[in-house]
């Protein structure tokens, strides 16, 4: 949005309105690149809990803060699971996350089904995105396999996540990260030294980018 107002609308102000404390991933950057590529025009302000939406006056009002009227609000809901795995019982934890068994992603509540993506409550430092529903489709798809065959599941099975993001039209950044099967805790832990986090948006970043949706794209839609 800000790449679009900067070149149509240049007196135009973002406003990200955020209920946590900070910025959750790639803070620095982000930062950074709104400062670089839209400085007055990109403001984050922590600690906005949305209560309420008043479509009609198109204001939010807050827990804590005074309300605030814009001329297009883009809304994000408090995250959970989808609704089929609330409402079925599969998203056991706060009625938000589904329990899984992670060697396989079989759900723990009802044998058989298994459950990836942003639905399952993560493992440590595991992100939610749409590489790692990717990545543990692959898990979950070999353990099929396996329970089919009547053999063991990989003992150890990896997963891992890059998630990209364009901070104006050619340059992004990145943050990456690999985890393990740890057969003793049961969960999946990150594995250290592996991945990483972008020192500063580029252009090469940006062509990666652009490669990393290619390749997603073909491998789950084509
Ligand atoms: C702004 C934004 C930017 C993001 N950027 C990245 C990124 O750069 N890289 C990255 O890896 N991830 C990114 N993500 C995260 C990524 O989009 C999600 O983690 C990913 O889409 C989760 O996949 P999922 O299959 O679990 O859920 P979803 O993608 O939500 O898919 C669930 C599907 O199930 C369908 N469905 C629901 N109920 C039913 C039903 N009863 N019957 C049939 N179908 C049903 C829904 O319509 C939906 O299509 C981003 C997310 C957002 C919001």
């Amino acid at each position: 949005m800000a790449q679009y107002f900067k070149q149509h609308k240049p007196n135009s102000k973002v406003l990200i309105l955020d209920a946590n404390e900070n910025i959750q991933s790639k803070g620095k950057l982000f930062t950074a690149a709104w400062q670089t590529n839209y400085p007055g025009m990109v403001e984050y302000r922590p600690n906005h809990r949305v209560v309420a939406v008043d479509a009609r006056n198109k204001t939010l009002h807050f827990e804590f803060e005074n309300p605030i009227t814009a001329d297009v609000l883009n809304v994000l809901p408090e995250m959970s699971g989808g609704l089929l795995a609330v409402e079925s019982g599969l998203a056991n934890l706060n009625k938000r996350w589904a329990e899984v068994h992670y060697q396989t992603f079989e759900s723990v509540l009802a044998e058989h089904v298994f459950i990836v993506g942003d639905t399952v409550q993560g493992a440590p430092k595991m992100p939610k995105s749409g590489h790692m529903a990717n990545s543990q489709a692959k898990v979950a798809a070999a353990a099929i396999v396996s329970q089919l065959a009547g053999l063991a599941p990989n003992r150890q099975p990896v997963t891992n996540n890059t998630c990209y993001s364009y901070v104006n039209a050619e340059q992004a950044i990145h943050v990456a990260s690999v985890h393990q099967y740890n057969a003793e805790q049961a969960t999946f832990l990150p594995v250290e030294g592996a991945g990483g986090l972008s020192e500063t948006p580029s252009t090469l970043e940006g062509n990666y980018a652009w490669g990393w949706a290619q390749s997603m794209w073909a491998d789950m839609l084509v």
